[in-house]
């Protein structure tokens, strides 16, 4: 970080996480321990669920939770294309196909009546992200999917904390994955969290995470060098669980923290013409991943890299979340094109994301809208 830089995110450490991850350090267990145990409970009840299972990234459980449903290939799993690129790249780990629908303008979750036309012979999953840590539309997909008699799956990696009409996220889907990135509600470094109440996938995504073996409780002799079926190393070591234990012991304190900056910015934000703020629309409770605001739609690309230009020369952290999946070079075998989702394109030519996390003084934030109240009449200067 440079000097008197405002960063894009920042983990919220504090003597407790110290405190943990030296306690797994000295305990001379540094991997399948207590801290591992605690955590998984810890994150399954966040959740409202019953099974928890820790592995090394949000990516890695998006891998297992679709190997564990047995999603393959000559699958069809529908999905966003306006998300961070794992959401998607989980479906073709297991060589399956993805298959995108546009986007609601207001929640930037997929449109539930466009992921219902999406559905075919082939469809085994619908695999629905919380945008930004948005829950609109949970309910509606979980519905579909009772309907068609297909699993939701929920890569809920952006809404730790969150809830929709009083249910938590998490828990929409059979199967839910948590990230704990260090831009995240929490972190752990790197991990990932898989939750269900489904005792099946729970028990497959403990062998798959931990080489294939049994479970480890089953504990005949020689188990561990016994393999069921082909598994990975995904496991999360004990001084990540630690911190991760540490973290959601302070959840509510972090969310109340991201609040309080989320509304610091919306009152500051909310006379600035020509940007949109972020909708938060009832029975949306947040826990707020990131904050960020669009550009009206007589702003493009190029005005909105100017702009985030002009921020980071200004010391100003932040970033484009996200250009679309389905226009990455990593997707162009799949056959879309520019046009193929319109509003997914157009909103995400638009974004700004701000700096974000717990410690953001007032000062700060007023700084980060000044600027960028600054750089966007620059831009109109510049339009003439
Ligand atoms: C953070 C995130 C993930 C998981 O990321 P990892 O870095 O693998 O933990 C997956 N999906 C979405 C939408 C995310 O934001």
């Amino acid at each position: 970080m440079l000097d008197g830089e405002i960063s894009l995110s920042r983990p919220d450490i504090t003597r407790l996480e110290e405190r943990l991850v030296l306690e797994a350090l000295r305990s001379g267990r540094l991997s399948i321990g207590p801290f591992q145990e605690e955590f998984e409970t810890l994150v399954a009840g966040a959740a409202g669920c019953r099974h928890g299972v820790a592995v090394s990234s949000g990516t890695a459980g998006l891998h297992l939770a679709l190997l564990a449903l047995g999603i393959g290939p000559g699958d069809e799993v529908i999905t966003t294309p306006f998300s961070f690129v794992a959401s998607a790249n989980c479906i073709r780990y297991v060589g399956a196909k993805p298959v995108f629908v546009d986007i609601c303008p207001k929640s930037l979750n997929m449109d539930p009546a466009q992921v219902e036309r999406a559905i075919n012979e082939r469809t085994r999953a619908i695999l629905a992200v919380e945008a930004f840590g948005n829950p609109r539309h949970m309910d509606a997909y979980a519905q579909i999917a009772g309907r068609y008699e297909i699993p939701l799956i929920e890569d809920c990696c952006e809404a730790l904390g969150t809830s929709y009409r009083g249910r938590r996220c998490g828990s929409f889907g059979r199967v839910g994955v948590f990230g704990f990135y260090p831009n995240k509600q929490i972190t752990t470094g790197e991990g990932g969290m898989i939750v269900t109440d489904d005792d099946a996938i729970a028990e497959a995504c403990r062998s798959l995470r931990n080489q294939g073996r049994a479970p480890l409780s089953a504990g005949a002799l020689g188990s561990w060098l016994h393999h069921e079926r082909l598994g990975y190393n995904y496991r999360l070591d004990e001084l990540s669980c630690a911190l991760g234990v540490a973290q959601m012991r302070r959840l509510p304190a972090l969310i109340e923290q991201r609040r309080q900056v989320a509304n610091a910015y919306m009152n500051r934000l909310m006379e600035v013409p020509d940007i949109v703020l972020p909708t938060v629309e009832d029975g949306c409770e947040m826990s707020w991943f990131v904050f960020v605001v669009r550009l009206s739609t007589e702003y493009g690309e190029h005005e909105r890299d100017r702009i985030l230009r002009g921020l980071r020369n200004h010391d100003i952290g932040c970033a484009d979340y996200f250009p679309c999946i389905h226009l990455q070079p990593a997707y162009a075998s799949l056959g879309y094109t520019r046009g193929s989702f319109p509003i997914a394109e157009s909103v995400s030519q638009r974004t700004i994301a701000l700096p974000f996390h717990t410690r953001l003084s007032e000062r700060e934030i007023d700084l980060v809208c000044q600027t960028l109240e600054l750089m966007i009449k620059r831009e109109n200067l510049r339009r003439g």
